[in-house]
């Protein structure tokens, strides 16, 4: 079990997440799409050059909705992460893209969001719509599944889970009170229709594939 600060130099990230995109609100499912569609394409591409000797079968994508719990939650079944890989891809690397994002946008006034959505903001961009974002995810490689929670500050939890047994990442939006769209089935459907009608890694959304 590790708990940790993520960055202490800001502070108050989160706040200026939800301050500055509002009005872009959905595009955090663009981005935690093309991060499994990117998972999984890296899988694929490890068992075509022999160094990921498994059978991975055709992976999809699934989103899903708890309504009882209000959560979110897409799931990949590509490459994984391991404790290590949590702290350097979410901890450092995607706090920082993040960091540097805001830093970027800070000034321009809401007017520009529509502007700003064309950018990528990354994994972060899920604590726009979630006050509480977990990631369950194993490696493709034999290492321990691990569970990571981060309640929208800068601090985390990060430790080993049994919750996940199979290969992949399984992202949890915990969707808050001024988000409920989000966990509309018509509102995901038309989400998932704009942002991922040609990709590489097919959705499975409720009983249907997009
Ligand atoms: P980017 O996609 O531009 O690298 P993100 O903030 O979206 O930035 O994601 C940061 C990193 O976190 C990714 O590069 C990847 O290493 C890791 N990551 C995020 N989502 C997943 C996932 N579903 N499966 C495996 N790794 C992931
Ligand atoms: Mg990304």
């Amino acid at each position: 079990m590790a708990n940790g600060n993520i960055n202490v130099s800001v502070e108050n990230i989160f706040p200026l997440i939800k301050k500055f995109l509002y009005s872009d609100h959905e595009i955090f499912l663009r981005e935690l799409i093309s991060n499994a569609t990117d998972a999984t394409q890296k899988l694929k591409h490890l068992t075509r050059i022999g160094e990921a000797k498994i059978d991975i079968g055709n992976p999809q994508i699934e989103v899903k909705i708890d309504k009882d719990n209000k959560t979110l939650h897409i799931i990949d079944q590509g490459v994984g992460m391991s404790e290590e890989e949590v702290k350097k891809y979410i901890n450092e690397v995607a706090f920082s893209g993040a960091e540097e994002f805001l830093e970027k946008y800070k000034d321009k006034d809401s007017k520009d969001a529509g502007i700003i959505g064309h950018f990528g903001l990354g994994f972060y961009s899920a604590f726009m719509v979630a006050n509480k974002v977990e990631i369950l995810t194993k490696s493709w490689k034999d290492a321990p599944a691990v569970h990571w929670t981060c309640e929208g500050t800068t601090a985390f939890t990060l430790e080993e889970t049994d919750k996940k047994t199979d290969r992949g990442t399984e992202i949890i939006l915990h969707i808050n009170d001024d988000d409920k769209e989000f966990l509309e089935d018509n509102r995901i459907s038309e989400l998932l229709n704009k942002y991922n009608k040609f990709m590489p890694v097919p959705i499975k959304f409720g009983t249907k594939e997009k």
